[in-house]
């Protein structure tokens, strides 16, 4: 089995944070599939065609990243792409619990995949999908934190 990592996320937006991790990830493994979950419970802001657009958009020259979206049991779904990478990034220590109660759940579902967790540049450990869209509605500026693409998905939907 070849060490294809599959990177799960809402992306809601895709922000800078999100990429340095997929940059961190795609120097570790031969490929790297950018996995946008379509969890109709899990309530956000823009439809799964437009985060799987931003995403898209933001990897379109990287050679080793693919990007797909997800329905079913995070573990099924990479078990089905014959992965066994689950790629999570970690901020700060108040990412730890839940992350670290997902990996567990997760090998215990599938033993045989390992999640690999990686840093941000630290510019980035501040830096949150709903922040960034707090920053938008409120006027602030979000150059440094999305990409110029994202940045007008945001201004359209909230209307800015
Ligand atoms: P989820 O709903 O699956 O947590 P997110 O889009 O919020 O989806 O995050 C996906 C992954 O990216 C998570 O592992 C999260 O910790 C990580 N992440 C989010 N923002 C950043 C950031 N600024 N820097 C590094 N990793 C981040």
């Amino acid at each position: 089995m070849k060490n294809i990592a599959i990177y799960p996320g809402t992306f809601d937006p895709f922000t800078n944070g999100h990429l340095d991790i997929v940059m961190r990830a795609r120097l570790l493994f031969p490929s790297v599939i950018v996995a946008v979950t379509d969890n109709p419970h899990k309530k956000g802001d823009f439809s799964l065609a437009d985060r799987i657009a931003m995403v898209k958009e933001a990897v379109r020259n990287i050679d080793n990243v693919s990007v797909d979206s997800f329905k079913e049991l995070l573990v099924n779904y990479t078990n089905k792409k014959k992965a066994r990478i689950i790629i999570r990034g970690l901020r700060a220590v108040s990412d730890f619990e839940y992350e670290f109660q997902m990996a567990l759940m997760n090998r215990n579902l599938s033993a045989n995949i390992e999640t690999v967790f990686l840093m941000p540049d630290e510019k980035y450990t501040y830096l949150s999908s709903s922040l960034v869209k707090e920053i938008a509605r409120l006027g602030g500026n979000i150059e440094e934190f999305v990409s110029e693409h994202v940045r007008s998905v945001i201004f359209k939907h909230f209307k800015l």
